[in-house]
């Protein structure tokens, strides 16, 4: 495993952490003036505290941020809290899952590590960025309950954690909303954004149109697996070879954590009703890179 820099503009970042089962498992944590956006998992614990002691000693921490509960983003806030005595901010449902914890299937702590327990304040709808910006947190649940995007209006810059990951993806995890996931790409395309900052794959260009394009690419499937398993009566199982493949490694790896299935059976589930027919789009998916 190794870890990378990342510099864009005024952002700063590290991605770190790479294993290889079909998913990227790579983190990155960002620096923003004096704020930092997402911590890194816990098992990467030294080349994000090696990043963190380098970007305090050139330009000052004075906050950190976390954008939901999962290990891989607010994994070593704790640390970092202990380590440069700064506010951990995150949404107001993240605090009692960071305060208590919560259930970390094996995979998860074998890719990325148990973090320790963080007492982190409510993260305001507003803050101020020393770069003359203001950092606004929008709610974009779908991928988990507590996520938030953040906003960079002055500079139309976005901040998706795990909203966008990919433009299309193969598999999903048991308790994600694929609705609510698509209902908050639109919301989040909607905001003045050319740049996204993503939360493993790093900065994305042309920002809006990656997150309809995702949008799209989701209601297309749902109205695709809804036809094919309403109307024609296949099966979920005939419906995922053919749109999908088979399963992989992942599946296996992560306990049907993370799946072709899931993927498939959350279409299924899904409120969408108006989705586009666009089969030429879901002919060859591709997993997250
Ligand atoms: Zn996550």
């Amino acid at each position: 495993m190794s870890s990378t820099r990342i510099s864009h503009d005024d952002v700063a970042g590290l991605k770190s952490g790479r294993w290889p089962i079909g998913l990227n498992t790579s983190s990155v944590c960002y620096r923003i003036g004096h704020t930092l956006i997402d911590t890194g998992p816990p098992n990467q614990w030294k080349a994000v505290r090696r990043f963190v002691e380098d970007e305090h000693e050139a330009h000052g921490i004075e906050r950190v941020v976390c954008t939901h509960h999962h290990e891989d983003h607010a994994g070593n806030a704790a640390r970092i809290q202990e380590l440069l005595d700064v506010p951990v901010y995150a949404p107001e449902t993240s605090l009692k899952r960071l305060q208590e914890g919560f259930s970390i299937e094996w995979y998860r702590r074998v890719v990325w590590g148990t973090p320790p327990l963080l007492n982190a304040e409510p993260l305001p709808e507003q803050l101020p960025l020393s770069i003359g910006a203001t950092l606004h947190a929008h709610p974009a649940p779908g991928h988990s309950d507590d996520m938030v995007c953040l906003h960079v209006p002055e500079r139309r810059w976005l901040f998706t954690a795990d909203l966008f990951l990919s433009p299309r993806v193969a598999y999903l995890r048991f308790d994600e909303d694929v609705y609510a996931l698509a209902q908050s790409l639109h919301a989040m395309a909607q905001l003045p954004a050319d740049v996204l900052f993503c939360g493993h794959r790093g900065v994305v260009d042309a920002g809006a149109t990656a997150l309809k394009q995702k949008a799209r690419y989701l209601e297309a499937l749902c109205g695709q697996v809804k036809r094919r398993y309403h109307r024609e009566g296949q099966s979920l199982d005939a419906i995922q070879r053919e749109l999908l493949g088979r399963e992989g490694i992942l599946r296996w790896f992560t306990g049907g954590d993370f799946s072709k299935a899931n993927l498939i059976a959350a279409c299924v589930r899904s409120k969408n009703d108006n989705a586009n027919d666009l089969p030429d789009m879901i002919s060859t998916p591709t997993p997250m890179q």
